[in-house]
C-alpha cells in the first residue's frame, strides 16, 4: 500500500521502489505516503487484537518488506504512580535497550529489501547500537561512527554486534560529516553503501511512527491532551504526528491532537532556543555539553519539522538542565521503579514546569516518553553519582572527562 515518497518542503513525489535518502531539488525530509483510503477499506483498528505485539503489529501502515525483528515495539504505558492522568511509555525494554530500536527494525527491513549491504550512520550513541543489532540480525554490515564519549555500553554493543566502529572527536554533527566524506569515495555505490542517518531516509520515521499508533491504541484510541518528548534528532516527535494524521485519514480517531512538547537540555536546545524567538528552524547549538548523550544533537536535521509540529499542536519546548535532570532519574527509580536514561527523566522535568505554570492541569492525560534505560548509562550514572555533576557533561569543552577505564575490557581513550 505504499505508494509513493514526498518531500516535506516541496510536496515533489519520488518513486518507493528503490532507495531515496533526500529530495535532491532542496534537501527535504522525504515521508513515506500510502494508499490510506484502500487500507481504511480492508483494515481497521479493531483487526489489531490478537495481532504479533511488536511494532510490526501496524504492517497495514508500513513498507510491504519482510521485516527485520527483534520483538520491538509495544513497550509498556505505564500510569503513573505519583500523578493521576500521566502515563510512562517505557522504551527502554526495547531490544538494545531504546527507542532507537523502531526506527532502525523499519530502516534495516528496507535496506535488505533493496539488497543495500554496508549501512553508515553517525550516532549519538543509542541508535549506533539498535543499528548494528538489526545489521547483524540481518547480515548486513554495519559502520557506526560515533563521538569517543559516548556512554560504554553503545560502544560495547557495538563491538559485541560485530560493527565497523569509529570513534569521533566530536559530536554528531562531526560524525555526519564522515558520513559524508564517505560519500564521495568511489566505492559508495558500487559496494552498497547507504547512509542511514536519521531523516535522511525516508524509514526510520515509520518505524518511530508506531509510537503514536500505541499511544493511541493503548489509551483506548483516546487521544491524550500533551505528549512530552525528548528532543534530539526529533524522527520520534516526527513519527507520531504523521501517525495521527494518518490515524485520522483511517477513521481511527478523530481530529483531535495532543500537544506535542520538546524538551531538551539546557547545555544542548536548540529547537527550544528557536522556538522561544518564533524561528522556523534551528541554529547550530556552539559547545553542546549535557551527560544526556541523546540530547546532544546541535542541530537536528528534521528542525523545520519538529518546530511546525510544535506550533500546530500548540505545544511548546522546554529545556532541563543537568542537575534536573539527574535529581529526576533518580526519582523516577525511588517513586515510579523505573531506572530511565537521563533523555527520558528529562520529560518529567518539563512535566513539573509545565504542572507550575498551568500549562497542563492535573486532570489532563499526558504521556511522558522514557526513551531508553538507564542500564545503558551506568557509567556516566556512577561518576555523577560520587561527584559534581558537572564532572562528566559530556561535549563540554572546559571540563575534562573523567578517566574510565571499564575492567581492562576496553582501554582508557
Ligand atoms: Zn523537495
Amino acid at each position: 500500500m505504499l505508494t509513493h515518497l514526498e518531500c516535506t518542503r516541496c510536496g515533489e513525489h519520488y518513486p518507493a521502489d528503490r532507495p531515496q535518502s533526500v529530495c535532491p531539488k532542496d534537501a527535504g525530509v522525504l515521508y513515506a505516503r500510502y494508499d490510506l483510503a484502500a487500507i481504511k477499506r480492508n483494515f481497521s483498528s479493531a483487526r489489531l487484537a490478537g495481532r504479533a505485539p511488536t511494532m510490526w503489529r501496524y504492517d497495514a501502515v508500513l513498507p510491504e518488506a519482510d521485516p527485520v525483528s527483534l520483538g520491538e515495539g509495544l513497550t509498556p504505558m505505564l500510569a503513573s504512580r505519583e500523578y493521576p492522568n500521566v502515563f510512562i511509555k517505557d522504551e527502554g525494554l526495547n531490544p538494545t535497550g531504546s527507542f532507537k530500536a523502531r526506527g532502525l527494525s523499519a530502516c534495516v527491513t528496507m535496506a535488505r529489501h533493496f539488497g543495500l549491504k554496508k549501512l553508515a550512520i553517525p550516532s549519538a550513541g543509542n541508535a549506533a547500537g539498535a543499528l548494528a543489532a538489526y545489521a547483524a540480525a540481518a547480515g548486513l554490515e554495519a559502520h557506526i561512527f560515533m563521538p569517543k564519549d559516548v556512554p560504554a555500553a553503545n560502544r560495547i554493543e557495538c563491538d559485541y554486534y560485530g560493527a565497523h566502529v569509529t570513534l569521533v572527536d566530536g559530536l554528531i554533527s562531526d560524525c555526519a560529516r564522515k558520513v559524508a566524506d564517505l560519500k564521495g569515495s568511489d566505492s559508495w555505490e558500487k559496494d552498497g553503501w547507504f547512509d542511514v542517518s536519521t531523516t535522511k531516509e525516508p524509514y526510520r520515521v515509520e518505524g518511530k511512527k508506531t509510537m503514536g499508533y500505541e499511544v493511541a491504541e493503548q489509551l483506548g484510541w483516546r487521544i491524550p491532551q500533551g505528549i512530552i518528548y525528548p528532543t534530539g534528532g526529533g524522527v520520534g516527535m516526527l513519527g507520531m504526528w504523521k501517525a495521527f494524521e494518518e490515524m485520522e485519514t483511517l477513521g481511527w480517531i478523530g481530529s483531535e491532537r495532543p500537544k506535542m512538547i520538546t524538551v531538551q537540555a539546557a547545555g544542548c536546545a536548540p529547537i527550544v532556543k528557536a522556538w522561544d524567538e518564533g524561528k522556523p528552524a534551528a541554529e547550530m547549538w556552539a559547545n553542546a555539553a549535557t551527560l544526556a548523550s541523546g540530547l546532544r544533537v546541535p542541530k537536528p536535521y528534521g528542525d523545520y519539522l519538529i518546530l511546525d509540529i510544535l506550533k500546530k499542536s500548540k505545544g511548546t519546548a522546554i529545556s532541563a538542565t543537568d542537575e534536573e535532570i539527574l535529581e529526576a532519574t533518580r526519582h523516577w527509580a525511588k517513586v515510579e521503579g523505573i531506572f530511565a536514561a537521563p533523555e527520558g527523566a528529562a520529560c518529567l522535568v518539563a512535566y513539573r514546569k509545565l504542572r507550575a505554570s498551568g500549562f497542563f492541569k492535573p486532570e489532563d492525560t499526558v504521556v511522558l516518553f522514557n526513551t531508553g534505560t538507564g542500564l545503558k548509562y551506568l557509567d556516566v550514572l556512577e561518576t555523577t553519582a560520587h561527584g559534581a555533576p558537572d564532572a562528566l557533561v559530556r561535549g563540554a569543552a572546559s571540563a575534562k572527562p573523567a578517566p574510565r577505564q571499564i575492567g581492562g575490557i576496553i582501554g582508557p581513550y
